[in-house]
């Protein structure tokens, strides 16, 4: 049975659409069709963004509640989220191939936790403080939320990346308009129902399900105040063009390439559970993944043999069954880009030592091998771009210094990990590489700390207290207390 909606979530109602275009959606393991739902036509954005104003100018409207009372809606989405946790890691497993146990931790669990994180946040502090000037007055400076948010995520990691930016737009007191990646809108509609279901007041938040037309559209739309978009360099790019031209806030969070690096006192076996979490979890398809391997020349070989031997021993298979490590890829674009990476790997001379093709006995459904790809120079093709598949490029070093010229000679700098007996010199080099955020021995975005990237991996940070302001501006009011 396939799951199929003919209403849209825009603006706190169930609405029929305004077009007839609809979005089919299949299976990444079977390639069967899962469902479908509307696409939402440009009518269909003007009507959530519209209703998203209205209740950002009401003035006593979401944005004028006191952050306790919008604590309060938000827990009751959070609770709603929480009854439909199993079935959104599932929808979300047989989307885009991610294996169910890493859905239920991601897609499942964290939303509710991110809601609680950032509701904590506003109505532990104070949002505004008066401060004593050296003019005479004193200035009121008062955190108020940026407004209308049409957000914009992708398919790999649908509703952890969504409620990175909805929960802490939402508890700021802004309305947002979230368009969801065409490869991953049955989640989004559960996500609606449970948005519903909590009685979100009416133009908080709005589901625009469709594709970068519609992104583009939602960006320029003259009546959202802030963008914040998760996805490709390239669409960032676009993106901030717009943004650029709109003089509009905009937060970036795009790809990577990040360097694990291995140093010479490394004991990678021990470690190799969280080496696989920080090069190769959901089949390859995170943006701060390590994907390229630094290997000391010292060690080289035994670098090189544990990382095959982790790649062949990986269980491939149903992403619905518990012990699967690594699914499918999320589309057959997807697959016949990552294909075509591994070609050029072969074509500009790297040495495979693991995987490189498709998994037999899995005929169906968009399978890529773990791939490993040994004496990878850093200006291959391999090494330079994002593949977002399950494929590692080991590149030999030199000494320290060698490594973090190596790791910091790329276009991107989001994530990265160092790998080491000792975690003071792991500090020591990881303060070095030019990375928005950077791992020793483990890789985690822990929602307390700023998460983004610098150089083409973005621009702002999301998570913790430094995601808050990103949907906060500053105003000031002066006090003249010169008169009594
Ligand atoms: P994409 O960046 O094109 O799409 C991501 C989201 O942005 C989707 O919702 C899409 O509809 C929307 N979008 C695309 N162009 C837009 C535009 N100009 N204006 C507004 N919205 C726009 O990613 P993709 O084509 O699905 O994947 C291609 C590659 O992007 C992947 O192979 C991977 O390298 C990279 N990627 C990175 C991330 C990440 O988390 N950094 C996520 C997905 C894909």
């Amino acid at each position: 049975m396939t799951i199929d909606y003919d209403k849209l979530y825009l603006g706190g109602h169930w609405k029929s659409p305004a077009g007839r275009e609809r979005i089919e959606v299949r299976s990444a393991a079977t390639e069967e069709l899962l469902g479908s739902v509307p696409e939402a036509a440009e009518a269909d954005v003007d009507e959530a963004v519209a209703a998203a104003r209205r209740a950002l100018d009401d003035p006593a409207g979401w944005s004028r509640w006191q952050p306790a009372k919008r604590a309060e809606a938000l827990e009751r989405f959070a609770v709603a989220l929480e009854k439909r946790a199993e079935e959104t890691a599932r929808r979300v497993t047989i989307q885009n191939g991610m294996p169910i146990t890493l859905a239920h931790q991601f897609e499942g669990g964290f939303p509710p936790v991110l809601l609680r994180y950032f509701t904590g946040l506003v109505t532990g502090r104070e949002q505004e403080e008066t401060r004593p000037g050296m003019l005479g007055g004193s200035s009121r400076v008062i955190r108020e939320p940026v407004g209308v948010v049409g957000a914009i995520v992708p398919w790999n990691v649908p509703q952890a990346i969504s409620f990175l930016k909805l929960a802490p737009a939402l508890a700021a007191g802004c309305t947002v308009v979230l368009k969801p990646a065409p490869e991953t809108v049955l989640d989004a509609m559960l996500m609606s129902e449970a948005a519903a279901e909590a009685g979100l007041p009416e133009g908080v938040l709005g589901v625009v399900p469709g594709g970068r037309e519609l992104g583009a559209y939602l960006v320029a739309h003259p009546g959202v105040d802030k963008v914040s978009f998760t996805g490709s360099t390239a669409a960032g790019r676009a993106i901030a063009e717009t943004c650029g031209r709109l003089l509009r806030p905009v937060t970036l969070e795009l790809g990577g390439k990040s360097a694990a690096i291995v140093l010479d006192d490394a004991d990678l076996a021990s470690t190799i559970e969280s080496f696989f979490a920080a090069t190769l979890l959901n089949n390859g398809q995170i943006c701060w993944l390590g994907t390229r391997v630094l290997a000391p020349r010292a060690r080289y070989g035994e670098v090189v043999d544990t990382i095959t031997d982790l790649a062949r021993s990986l269980k491939v298979g149903d992403p619905l069954a518990d012990t699967t490590q690594v699914g499918p890829l999320v589309s057959s674009r997807q697959r016949d880009r990552v294909e075509s990476y591994i070609a050029k790997g072969r074509g500009e001379g790297a040495r495979l030592t693991a995987g490189g093709g498709r998994p037999a006995g899995l005929d169906r459904g968009w399978f890529v091998e773990p791939t490993v790809f040994a004496d990878v120079d850093n200006g291959h093709t391999i090494a330079r771009e994002e593949i977002f598949g399950p494929v590692l490029s080991v590149i030999p070093y030199s000494g320290e210094d060698e490594a973090i010229a190596i790791a910091n000679a790329s276009d991107y700098g989001l994530g990265g990990t160092v790998w080491t007996s000792d975690p003071g010199r792991g500090e020591a080099v990881a303060r070095r590489v030019a990375s928005g955020t950077i791992g020793i021995n483990a890789y985690a975005n822990d929602p307390t700390a700023p998460f983004g990237g610098v150089k083409s991996s973005g621009i702002g940070r999301e998570l913790g207290p430094e995601g808050l302001h990103s949907y906060q501006v500053f105003k000031t009011i002066y006090l003249d207390t010169t008169r009594g």
